[in-house]
């Protein structure tokens, strides 16, 4: 059988290439999405589905705790117990923290950081059970160095790490493994957005010259939660062509 793997915010420019990866190492793949990202959902996994991939589609705001209980019991009945989850969804409200309002601190905590406690609060009991799981959570360099601009980000970022280490203890001895992968500067649609100035400046400053391809960030992802991964826990693996060492 399959192992089936929930992605959350799957259908995002990351997200993505981690289900297609995944999907193509022969797992099924759960992508979710928001409410208002339907038709963009149809589409991506009908693109899918032609090339052969194994995977499917599940709606949940995962910064609700209902919600994400409602979407993970129906992908479960649906699909099967799940086995593998990445924790992908983000989003930024980035000013600085003189503008910082309770709104903009609050929705990045919620989807950033609440998301990870509410999702993977639906699948750690079976995953102990079954005595098998892998979970990543996907942070950033700017939880690891703090980033101007980003107190409501970094904080989150940073909070999915020591949520990743608490986990992993007690995982560790239940053949349930946690880690945090965290990307630097990746090409998505976000970050070909910018203007060519700020582009530059940021290039310059990371050691391989470059940003990250989003597959280079999925095939990270694909080993932490390969069954032949079954002694890394609690690590944070960057994913930033040099850009903080540490
Ligand atoms: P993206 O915006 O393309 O994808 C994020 C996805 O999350 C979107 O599809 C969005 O709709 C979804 N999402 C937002 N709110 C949600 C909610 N409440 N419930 C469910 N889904 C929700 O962004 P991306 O660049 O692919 O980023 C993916 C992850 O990687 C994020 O956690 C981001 O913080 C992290 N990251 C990105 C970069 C980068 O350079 N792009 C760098 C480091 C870390």
């Amino acid at each position: 059988m399959a192992r089936i793997a929930l992605v959350t915010g799957g259908i995002g420019g990351i997200g993505s290439e981690i289900c297609t990866r995944l999907a193509k190492n022969g797992y099924t793949v759960i992508a979710n999405h928001i409410p208002q990202e339907a038709a963009q959902a149809e589409a991506w996994k009908a693109e899918r589905v032609a090339a052969g991939l194994n995977v499917d589609t599940a709606v949940g705001d995962v910064s609700s705790f209902e919600d994400s209980a409602r979407m993970v019991a129906e992908v479960v009945a649906k699909h099967g117990p799940i086995d593998v989850l990445v924790n992908c969804a983000g989003i930024t409200r980035d000013t600085t923290f003189k503008r910082m309002d309770a709104d903009k601190w609050n929705a990045v905590i919620d989807v950033n950081l609440n998301s990870v406690f509410n999702v993977t609060r639906q699948v750690w009991d079976g995953m102990l059970d079954r005595g098998f799981g892998r979970i990543v959570n996907i942070s950033s360099v700017n939880g690891q160095r703090g980033q101007f601009g980003q107190t409501n980000y970094s904080a989150a970022k940073a909070g999915m790490h020591g949520f990743t280490m608490a986990l992993a203890q007690e995982g560790a001895a239940k053949g349930v493994t946690v880690n945090t992968v965290s990307p630097g500067y990746v090409e998505t649609p976000m970050t070909l957005a910018m203007n060519d100035d700020v582009r530059n400046k940021i290039i310059g400053g990371i050691p391989m010259r470059r940003m990250a391809q989003p597959a280079e960030i999925a095939a990270a992802v694909a080993f932490l939660v390969s069954d032949e991964n079954g002694y890394v826990t609690g690590a944070n693996l960057p994913v930033n062509g040099g850009l903080f060492m540490h």
